[in-house]
């Protein structure tokens, strides 16, 4: 092995781990995305002067996947993320199926990493293309009761990887893949549409545990590192948001929750106040303390750079302090808001989470709702039979003023109703989350 290859693998993992640890802030997310690449282009150039490496089908095949990483990167929506991420978990999978093929054909003896790279691969690979379908709507988000199925093909495919791993031979490993394909598309099938972000989160950490395992394969100590980095952080970033929304993993994963039906109202003969975006704008300029709760609508609606305008304007127009609570779920990602709002200029030290601004709606004039829904409904704190009980929420409700941007009167990821919306102190801003805050923009501006 040429002396450089150990030494850009070792300055790769380094450089792998800083990342990670660069991506834990919103500060200092740009410098970590920038020394993962670095780590990335180590390794891969190392990789394609060893000996092993520099083929022109690596360079092609590099080149493709590079094109389409970054076309696709440059096209995506921010809503739509999840499914593109989704995607590239899906093709890790894959990759670590095709490993494990490789492997075989070339008659080397079947072994329990190959084994694994194969079953671990091939679950994520399919998986995580039921996730994909899911979310882009190909596949309705509904759960599907295959959980019977499931175990069947899981004993099967229990006793095909034993058999693989005592005979080895290319006819066991296509069956043992097939079942394991079979087994991805089965395992989420019945989780809900809704579910898919944490659903991700488990598939990502399983496309590490693949690529670890395919590194044992290859006796590559790079995507044992890699690998081994993807799982941890995959399976510690799955509890956290399991943790967050009050849900175990295996409520999650066993699935049936967050389907497309949405809870009946049980509010009907109840009224909202339904207010104007002017007559926001004057109740708000004539605060003391005005706090934006930012959630899943914001993002869809792109609202975040007027949004942070509103709060300039409150604060050098009418000298108004305000702040921004981010709830650790809000939105569909971990991260969704921070990253919106980094992205609209917000300054850091505006943004408070949930348990360091909780107390403060007591003493705020308002408490500006936009876009957000389960991240402030009491009944996760009242309401022991709520699927969401439990989860902790913004106490929008002790401001003296709540307005609530959204649509319509709609619940959202839960499907739980909000009885917020119908609060003595609450006013409904309804319509488009970015064009309601342009309007409010406008009055401020005028008045
Ligand atoms: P919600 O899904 O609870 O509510 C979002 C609301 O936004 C909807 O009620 C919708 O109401 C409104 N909305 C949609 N589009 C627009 C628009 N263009 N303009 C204005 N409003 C709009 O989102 P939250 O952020 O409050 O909560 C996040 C939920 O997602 C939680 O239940 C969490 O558990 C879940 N989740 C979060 C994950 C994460 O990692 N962040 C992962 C998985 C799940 P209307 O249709 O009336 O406009």
């Amino acid at each position: 092995m040429p002396w450089f290859l150990p030494v850009s693998y070792i300055a790769a993992a380094v450089l792998f781990i800083l990342a990670i640890r660069g991506l834990a802030s919103p500060r200092t997310a740009r410098a970590g995305n920038a020394l993962g690449m670095l780590g990335m282009l180590t390794a891969v150039t190392a990789t394609l002067f060893s000996p092993a490496g520099g083929s022109w089908w690596a360079v092609a095949a590099i080149a493709s996947g590079g094109l389409i990483g970054t076309c696709s990167g440059l096209k995506v929506r921010m809503t739509a993320l999840p499914q593109m991420v989704a995607a590239f978990n899906g093709f890790g999978g894959l990759a670590a199926m095709l490993v494990a093929l490789s492997e075989v054909s070339n008659g080397s003896p079947a072994r329990f990493d190959n084994a694994l790279g194969l079953i671990v691969g091939g679950v994520t690979f399919t998986g995580s293309l039921v996730a994909f379908a899911k979310l882009q709507g190909i596949l309705s988000g509904k759960p599907r009761p295959t959980h019977l199925a499931a175990l069947t093909v899981l004993i099967a495919a229990s006793v095909l990887t034993g058999q693989f791993i005592r005979q080895g031979g290319l006819e066991i490993f296509w069956i043992l893949a097939a079942a394991i394909a079979l087994l991805g598309i089965l395992l989420v099938l019945p989780i809900g549409g809704a579910d898919m972000p944490v659903v991700i989160s488990v598939l990502n950490s399983c496309s590490g545990w693949a690529a670890a395992a395919i590194g044992f394969s290859l006796n590559n100590m790079l995507l044992v590192i890699t690998g081994a980095i993807i799982g941890a952080a995959g399976t510690i970033l799955s509890y956290i948001m399991a943790k967050a929304m009050n849900r175990s993993l295996i409520n999650i994963l066993l699935g049936g929750f967050g389907g497309e039906t949405k809870a009946a109202l049980r509010s009907e003969n109840r009224t909202a106040k339904a207010g104007n975006p002017q007559d926001a704008a004057f109740i708000m300029e004539n605060a003391n303390k005005v706090i934006i709760v930012p959630g899943y609508g914001m993002a869809v609606a792109q609202a975040q750079h007027v949004l942070q305008k509103m709060a300039q304007d409150l604060r050098q127009i009418y000298n108004v302090e305000v702040k921004y609570a981010i709830h650790p779920v809000a939105g569909r990602m971990p991260g969704h808001m921070n990253v919106l709002l980094a992205e609209a200029g917000v300054p850091y030290e505006d943004v408070f989470e949930l348990h360091d601004i909780n107390r403060e709606f007591a003493s705020t004039d308002v408490a500006y709702v936009i876009g957000a829904n389960d991240i402030t409904n009491p009944l996760a704190q009242t309401d022991p039979s709520s699927p969401i009980y439990g989860m902790p929420v913004l106490d929008v409700a002790k401001a003296k003023t709540v307005f609530f941007v959204k649509r319509s009167l709609g619940s959202g990821y839960s499907g739980v109703e909000n009885p917020l919306f119908y609060a003595d102190n609450t006013i409904m801003l309804y319509g488009d989350a970015k064009q309601i805050t342009e309007q409010i923009v406008n009055a401020l501006e005028k008045n």
